[in-house]
């Protein structure tokens, strides 16, 4: 179990494939990003593409396997927010867009609780310091829309930060008709315009 509190500034900057870096994977496992979220923005035509990469630890509060009772409901909770992708983001209703497809991944390591039947408590800490040590998990949202009237797309507001207080930051990268934009929302700007 870490406590991310050691961010330096300079890992703020840097993006999330850092956690794959081999120079990273024998140091201190406070090193990756929290609290940063990524969405790309995607339009070709009417179709619409949304994908949002969030640290599992702004999602759940953690980024291992669930072990307790507590922390399997907090991922199946997750999971129920993070498929309704109404919940995750607010269209112009003029926009007239509709869900096509939604798809959710994430890489928190797959471990359930019957696989430490039989072994004492020292292994189980162990085991866990270890998950913890290679681990950084991510959830990954794809969310496709069909948009009868894309010309009146003028903007995106993101109700993320309701949900998932811990995250800070939401790194926006778009390509739309209107070119390319990058920017950073917050809890006190979540509104993207394109
Ligand atoms: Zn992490």
């Amino acid at each position: 179990m870490h406590t991310h509190k050691l961010r330096a500034a300079s890992w703020l900057l840097a993006s999330t494939a850092v956690c794959s870096l081999p120079s990273w994977a024998n140091t201190q496992h406070d090193a990756h990003v929290h609290g940063q979220v990524e969405l790309n923005i995607a339009q070709d035509g009417n179709d619409l593409l949304l994908e949002i990469t969030a640290p599992a630890s702004d999602v759940l509060g953690f980024e291992h396997a669930p072990h307790t009772e507590a922390e399997q409901q907090a991922l199946s909770t997750a999971l129920q927010q993070l498929k309704q992708p109404a919940s995750l983001f607010v269209l112009p209703a003029e926009a007239r867009c509709s869900l096509q497809d939604s798809h959710i991944t994430h890489t928190l390591p797959s471990h359930s609780d019957d696989e430490h039947e039989g072994h004492d408590e020292h292994e189980h800490e162990h085991e866990h310091e270890h998950e913890d040590h290679h681990g950084h998990a991510e959830f990954s949202v794809q969310s496709v829309y069909r948009c009868e009237q894309i010309q009146e797309l003028g903007q995106l507001t993101l109700n993320w930060f309701s949900h998932f207080p811990a995250t800070e930051n939401i790194q926006v990268q778009a390509i739309s008709d209107k070119g390319q934009k990058a920017t950073t929302l917050n809890a006190a700007q979540p509104v993207f315009r394109f």
